[in-house]
Formats: structure tokens, C-alpha cells, sequence
């Protein structure tokens, strides 16, 4: 039989904001040993402000216009950002053939011209050569590089913001005992290293692809000692299968997506990372009235 206790304890976890879809959940939160964290809209706020415009073949406006554009179906925190800085209602344009890679970028047709919008990774892959860039100096942003018809055509530096409770999250974490934090990006070195640095995370894993992420995730399961357990928090924009794959998988309520609010286990319904600590906290209670 499930104790009466649980039940006292999913309630008044839903009463903070937190969702438990099972007191199996509340057991496993309590003996967390690891936390693994995506970084997009997970500890960072996943909305990106437009920093700087470098075009190379064509003009500032031109270059936001296809980018915005080409980003018109997507649902991803850079696609939002560049919506939001170039309004593509404003104009008309024929967008046809749109593929998004996830962890990469994005293609479309965009009026006959193939217009490719993504990371270093992605351009490597089409074969497309980034030139260096001598004004990045002073941007520590995510780089949106951008092609058209094969050739470069510049980049857009966008950069995000950490939440403000993303440090204190880890340090609440490390006082409840939870020793090994880890962040998993898609995202640049640089970029990645600067989150790891503010936030004190343990380690940090950067240009990572979907793929990727979920082996790390098996490696960090598979190093796990008896009766420790693992979580993974995310927003579920390319990480849902890693969501599936940790003992418990945390999803943020407001800014995830839809999938990833049915594919875990525990639901914070205000996207604060630090609710974690609180979730903790209220497990092991839970558990200790329980017995
Ligand atoms: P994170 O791991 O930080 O949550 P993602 O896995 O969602 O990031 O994306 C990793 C990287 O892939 C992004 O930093 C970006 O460079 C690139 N990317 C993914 N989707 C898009 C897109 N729709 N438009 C442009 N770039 C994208
Ligand atoms: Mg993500």
C-alpha cells in the first residue's frame, strides 16, 4: 500500500509549484546524488537578445531578415530571439523546404535562395567556410552563422541571461549533499565555460548533439553507487530523450515544450531551477514520516 504520507507529500509540493507524478518520485528524489542540467532556458532564461550583426555579402537588415525567416516555424529559444529582432510579418517572402537540424540550425528557401542558419558544427557540415571574426572581442554570445547559397554571409551574435536563481541552485544542492553537478550543452565552448564559471557548476559539457547528451547521461548512470540516484532537468527542446533516460526527469513547466511536460517524471511549474533544492527537501520528509 502507498503511505498516506505520499500523497500529504505530493500535495504540498504542488501547493510550491513543483508536480510529482508519483511518490516513487519522492524516493528517488531523496537520494540524489547528481543533478544534470541542460543549459538553454534551464539555467540560463532561453531568451537571447541580439548583441551585434556582422554581415559579409550582404546588409545588416538583409542578414536578420533571412534569419528571422528561415526561423519562422521553429520553436527553439534563437529562433524566438530572432523573430523577435527582425518581425518577419512585416514583409512577405516565400519560406519553402524548411529542416531543422537539432543541436545545429536550420535550412529553408527562402524567395529561391537557400538560406542556412545554425553553429560552426552546422556550416562544417554543409561544407561552408566561417571566416574568423576580428570583432567578436567583448561578445561572449552564442554565434548564429549564416549562409546563403552555399557562401557565407556573416553571423549574429545573441546572448542569453543566466536565471537569477541558477547559482544559488547549485549551492542549495551542494549543502543537501548533492555533490556532482553537471551542465550539458549544445551550445560553444566559450559560451558554456562562462555559465559553468558563474553558475559553480562541477563539470560542464559543451557541443554536445542530442546524441550526445544521452550517452553522457549513461555514462554519469552507469558511475553511480548503489542507492544513489540521478536527475536530469531540461526544457525538453533536444534533450527530451535525456529527460526519459535519468532516473528522474525534471521538465520546466512554463518555457518547456509540450512533449517534454508528458515525458517527465516531475514537472517545476515556474521554471526555477532552485525549486530542485525545495523538492529535495520535501522528499526526504515525506519519506522520513512515511517510515
Ligand atoms: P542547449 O544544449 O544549450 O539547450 P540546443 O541543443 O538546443 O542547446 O542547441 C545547441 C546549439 O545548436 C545552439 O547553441 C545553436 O548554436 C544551434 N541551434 C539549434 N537549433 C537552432 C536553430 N533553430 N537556429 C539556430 N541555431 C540553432
Ligand atoms: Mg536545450
Amino acid at each position: 500500500s502507498i503511505p498516506l504520507a505520499f500523497f500529504a507529500g505530493i500535495g504540498g509540493a504542488s501547493g510550491k509549484g513543483i508536480l510529482i507524478k508519483g511518490g516513487n518520485y519522492m524516493d528517488v528524489l531523496a537520494k540524489l546524488s547528481t543533478v544534470v542540467f541542460d543549459k538553454t532556458g534551464t539555467l540560463t532564461r532561453g531568451t537571447f537578445e541580439v548583441e551585434a550583426v556582422h554581415p559579409e555579402t550582404v546588409s545588416e537588415q538583409e542578414l536578420l531578415h533571412l534569419a528571422a525567416h528561415a526561423e519562422r516555424f521553429s520553436t527553439h529559444p534563437i529562433a524566438v530571439a530572432l523573430r523577435t529582432a527582425y518581425p518577419h510579418e512585416a514583409d512577405r517572402c516565400t519560406v519553402e523546404d524548411i529542416r531543422e537540424t537539432a543541436g545545429q540550425g536550420i535550412t529553408a528557401r527562402i524567395n529561391g535562395r537557400t538560406v542556412s542558419v545554425g553553429n560552426a558544427r552546422m556550416m562544417q557540415s554543409l561544407g561552408i567556410t566561417l571566416h574568423p571574426c576580428t570583432r567578436c572581442a567583448g561578445y561572449a554570445g552564442t554565434t548564429v552563422h549564416v549562409a546563403i547559397d552555399g557562401e557565407y554571409a556573416g553571423h549574429i551574435v545573441i546572448s542569453d541571461q543566466l536565471k537569477e536563481d541558477a547559482a544559488e541552485t547549485i549551492e542549495r544542492l551542494k549543502r543537501l549533499g548533492v555533490d556532482r553537478t553537471v551542465m550539458l550543452t549544445g551550445d560553444k565552448e566559450d559560451v558554456a565555460a562562462l555559465t559553468a564559471a558563474q553558475t559553480k557548476v562541477s563539470e560542464y559539457h559543451a557541443g554536445l548533439l542530442p546524441a550526445d547528451k544521452v550517452s553522457h547521461i549513461e555514462r554519469i548512470l552507469a558511475a553511480k553507487k548503489d542507492g544513489e540516484t540521478v536527475a536530469f532537468v531540461g526544457d525538453g527542446i533536444n534533450d527530451a530523450p535525456v529527460l526519459a533516460r535519468a532516473d528522474v526527469g525534471i521538465a520546466m513547466g512554463a518555457l518547456g515544450s509540450d512533449a517534454a511536460i508528458e515525458a517527465a517524471d516531475v514537472v517545476l511549474m515556474d521554471d526555477k531551477p532552485s525549486k530542485i533544492a525545495l523538492a529535495i527537501r520535501l522528499s526526504r520528509r515525506t519519506i522520513f514520516i512515511a517510515r
